[in-house]
């Protein structure tokens, strides 16, 4: 844990801008944007992939698709369109094992992902 760079940005030891802030979840832009609106939704609590939650994060994963509506709405992209994104392991591209949200915003942006 102690050599999660996610952990590390939670706990300021790694610069980023925070844009969202609640003390139990945080978003910050990511440092290789995909999309002119490209943020990181984490929670502060280390989880490493989609598959480690349990029941007691329930309440902590909706924090963070609640944080990406208001992020959306602030950033004035909650009517023309938004993505979020949840990569799990391997064959997903998980390059960061620290669960995160991916919000992608500001261009149309193609489906089925590749
Ligand atoms: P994944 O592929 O794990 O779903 O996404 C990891 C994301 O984290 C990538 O989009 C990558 O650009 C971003 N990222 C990796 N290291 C850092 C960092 O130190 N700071 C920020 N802001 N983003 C990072
Ligand atoms: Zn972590």
């Amino acid at each position: 844990m102690n050599d999660c760079i996610f952990c590390k940005i939670a706990a300021g030891d790694i610069p980023a801008t925070a844009l969202y802030d609640d003390g139990e979840v945080l978003a910050f832009s990511d440092i290789n944007p995909e999309a002119p609106i490209h943020l990181l939704i984490i929670p502060r609590k280390h989880i490493p992939t989609l598959n480690d939650l349990t029941e007691v994060d329930a309440a902590l994963i909706g924090r963070m698709h609640l944080a990406a509506k208001q992020l959306a709405a602030e950033l004035g992209v909650a009517d023309s369109g938004y993505r979020t994104v949840i990569n799990c392991n391997h064959n997903a591209g998980q390059l960061v094992f620290h669960i995160h949200m991916h919000l992608l915003a500001g261009r149309e942006l193609g489906w089925p992902p590749g």
